[in-house]
């Protein structure tokens, strides 16, 4: 499988641009371990991340990967959940035994929604679907490694919109609301980058997997967002999905 790695940004652009959220060069890099069979995809990772100033380790196997995020302390594992021999959610499960509340970030498939429901219950933090966008990777690492080693993301919420990703349900203040995946892979999505103007470009990326937008799936898009909306602002006063015409979208509370 591809995994389509957006390059690192530039050095000289990181340097100038405080916003990315790298961590300062006084202070001690994070030290992140990746533990993910296919070599290539590792070492793509292993690169982005470098490139923003993190220290990263690689584990091929969910053997090595267990044992050294147990022989040393690292502030983030990003954990593959396909691998040979132990699976993902093993070594996870193994590591939360060992009392390790290191956190943990998953790779999942994309078809594989049980993965997801499984690896948060044995204590995952996050979980990323792949293919991804390094950016997005970028993105819930450093969220998780603001929220430090407290909290687990079961929940996403703004204002009285909930979201359960073990339960996979969904409500808006006491209202059930019931999604199709994709459109629950949307929500989702937005309840992750709320406030921030969501472009069909990115939902295609992010959502759907494809590399190049296409009028035939922009109406796809537009049929699913328009679905969306009506499930989740029908009836209520405050909408929170609104159209940025000529752009996208965006989760907020004002109009
Ligand atoms: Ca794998």
């Amino acid at each position: 499988m591809a995994i389509p790695l957006e390059p690192a940004r530039k050095t000289a652009e990181k340097k100038s641009s405080p916003s990315l959220g790298a961590p300062r060069e006084e202070q001690a890099a994070p030290k992140v371990l990746i533990v993910e069979d296919e070599r290539k995809v590792a070492r793509a990772i292993k690169e982005g991340l470098e490139g923003n100033y993190y220290s990263v380790s690689l584990a091929h196997t969910g053997e090595d990967g267990f044992f050294l995020a147990n022989s040393e302390d690292f502030d983030l594992v990003v954990l593959d959940v396909m691998l040979p021999g132990r699976s993902g959610i093993e070594v996870l499960s193994a590591i939360r035994k060992q009392g390790r509340k290191t956190p943990v970030l998953l790779l999942t498939a994309r078809d594989s929604i049980e993965d997801r429901v499984l690896g948060l219950d044995a204590g995952a933090d996050d979980y990323l679907v792949k293919p991804f966008a390094f950016p997005e990777l970028l993105a819930r690492i450093r969220a998780l490694l603001r929220r430090g080693k407290a909290e687990s993301v079961t929940t996403l919420r703004m204002q009285d919109l909930e979201m359960d990703l073990v339960g996979r349900s969904v409500k808006r203040g006491k209202r059930m609301i019931d999604l199709t995946a994709r459109e629950f892979e949307l929500l989702e999505y937005f309840l992750r980058h709320q406030g921030e103007v969501v472009s069909r470009e990115m939902l295609a990326r992010d959502i759907w997997k494809e590399q190049v937008r296409h009028s035939p799936l922009d109406n796809v898009i537009d049929v699913h967002m328009v679905r969306l909306r009506r499930k989740v602002d029908e009836g209520v006063s405050t909408k929170l999905l609104h159209t940025v015409r000529g752009v996208g979208f965006v989760l907020k509370t004002e109009n």
